[in-house]
């Protein structure tokens, strides 16, 4: 922990207090110095972000440690708030399944530039799965884990907003970590759900029917996005079966309206995206449930914890 402590009879002189905190910013290990960032090469980007490989070494002898480091892809002031909540956001997690916060980089005059995070090497599920010929019980174990994670953050009442593949994170063969706050939201205790006015941008093939309906977010449509991103790993993220690529497939008789139109009608008549291939019975059973059109009818991810655990036998 960071703090200067004095002995209550000692007086330290206002000289001695100003060095001695000094001295202690320059060992705050969250306090990440522009010169010593040696960029290694870019990660990803998505519509906001963009996240680059850095070696940090300030003893510059090629030593240093490897981190992920987000930065907003423009800044312009609008986003600017929003970024500094998702830094917070990010700070405030400590979870085994949660992507871990190491800390920021400023500019000179203290705006905050960049965030600086643990890095995982295998990169995001959609760049490990297609890899991969994984088995159906190791695709259950990552499900899994990725619902540990959202339990924790639904705990501290966090609504994600952005569950996809390409947002949970892979740190080996056998643990996975969610990513990406960019989109999340706090939901007051006693509310149920936060609105939401939003431009163009937004995941919808991710999005429960609510969501495009009326742009109310809660931790039961985070539980849809489950379902979706459920049926990536399952279909191994292979591209030909993405959602996006599935849902336009369903739609391409309507055209001339908008995209979002046409998602809600499809869906309100009890269209979803198919069961993948070799999912067993009892899978397609909740991932159904997932999508169920009424929120309250879909399981809570303390629930969803204990069937896969079952599931995995
Ligand atoms: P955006 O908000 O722009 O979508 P993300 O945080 O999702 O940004 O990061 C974009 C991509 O960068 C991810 O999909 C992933 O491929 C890669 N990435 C992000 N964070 C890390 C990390 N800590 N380690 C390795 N790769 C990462
Ligand atoms: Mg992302």
């Amino acid at each position: 922990n960071m703090c200067l402590t004095y002995e209550p009879e000692e007086r330290p002189s206002f000289r001695k207090v100003l060095r001695e905190l000094i001295e202690l910013m320059r060992k705050d290990p969250t306090v990440f110095h522009k010169r010593y960032l040696k960029q290694v090469r870019i990660l990803g980007e998505g519509h906001f972000g963009k996240v680059t490989l850095y070696l940090y070494d300030p003893a510059n002898d090629g030593k240093g440690e490897q981190v992920a480091v987000k930065s907003l892809k423009q800044e312009n002031d609008k986003i600017s708030d929003g970024w500094i909540k998702e830094i917070e956001i990010l700070k405030s997690l400590y979870h085994s399944n949660i992507v871990k916060y190491k800390g920021c980089c400023t500019e000179l005059g203290g705006q905050v530039v960049q965030l600086i995070m643990e890095y995982l090497p295998l990169g995001s599920l959609k760049d490990y799965l297609p890899k991969r010929n994984l088995p159906k019980s190791h695709c259950l174990m990552f499900a899994q884990q990725i619902c540990q994670g959202m339990n924790y953050l639904h705990s501290k009442r966090y609504v994600h907003r952005d569950l996809a593949a390409r947002n949970v994170l892979v740190e080996n063969d056998s643990l996975v970590k969610i990513g990406d706050f960019g989109l999340t939201k706090y939901i007051p205790e006693g509310e149920i759900y936060y609105r939401v006015r939003e431009d163009g941008d937004s995941p919808v093939f991710w999005y429960a029917i609510e969501c495009l309906k009326e742009s109310k977010f809660s931790f039961s449509s985070d539980v849809w996005s489950f379902g979706v991103t459920l049926y990536e790993i399952l279909t191994r993220c292979d591209r030909r079966q993405s959602p996006p690529d599935k849902f336009f497939e369903m739609m391409k008789e309507a055209q001339g309206q908008m995209t979002v139109v046409i998602l809600i009608k499809l869906l309100e008549q009890g269209l979803r995206l198919p069961c993948p291939k070799d999912s067993p019975h009892e899978v397609k059973i909740l991932m159904e449930r997932c999508w169920s059109a009424d929120p309250s009818e879909r399981p809570d991810f303390e629930s969803l914890i204990k069937k896969f655990q079952i599931l995995r036998q």
